[in-house]
């Protein structure tokens, strides 16, 4: 093989390698923006979203906060109902599926079927998988895989993300 050619598979080599890790790192990215770009009904500016919620839920919502453990009322919620979206009302948990994990924050097994997608984060370094609704893109939490059966996922949620709705 002449110099030449040498240099330009090495070339196409290192691109290779450069473009499967870009690629790998903004695919989550690129589809929480499509998806918060999804419903257009719900693609609201950030001051539209800050005269429809509360600076809390904003901050949880909006801007992927994390509210202090123990601080919602729906922690203790034992009632029968559905957790609804506080961005959108788009119904997230059924509380058939909310167990108490000592955390300080509404966990469930599992979510409503079509209400949530999931991206990686790097926040804390060590990646963790966060979920947001399917509809309107707000930040809910993050799964974990130490939850009970059946599923053995704990879905960490912030109250102040959820509305709730009992069984009439
Ligand atoms: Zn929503």
């Amino acid at each position: 093989m002449s110099k030449f050619l040498l240099l330009i598979s090495r070339r196409n080599f290192l691109m290779g390698v450069l473009t499967t890790i870009f690629g790998f790192l903004s695919v989550p990215n690129k589809a929480f923006a499509a998806q918060q770009a999804g419903d257009k009904k719900w693609s609201l500016s950030n001051s539209q979203w800050r005269e429809r919620l509360s600076p809390q839920a904003y901050k949880v919502l909006r801007e992927e906060g994390t509210e202090a453990p123990f601080s919602s009322q729906l922690n203790d919620e034992k009632r029968a109902g559905t957790f609804l979206c506080a961005g959108c009302e788009l119904p997230i948990f059924s509380s058939s599926k909310k167990f108490d994990s000592g955390t300080g924050w509404p966990s469930f097994w599992e979510p409503l079927e079509d209400s949530i997608q999931t991206k990686v984060d790097y926040k804390l370094i060590v990646p963790r998988t966060e979920y947001h609704c399917r509809r309107c893109g707000g930040h809910h939490g993050h799964v974990f895989n130490d939850g009970p059966r059946p599923t053995g996922k704990r879905y960490c949620n912030n109250g102040v993300a959820l509305n709730f709705q009992t069984n009439s």
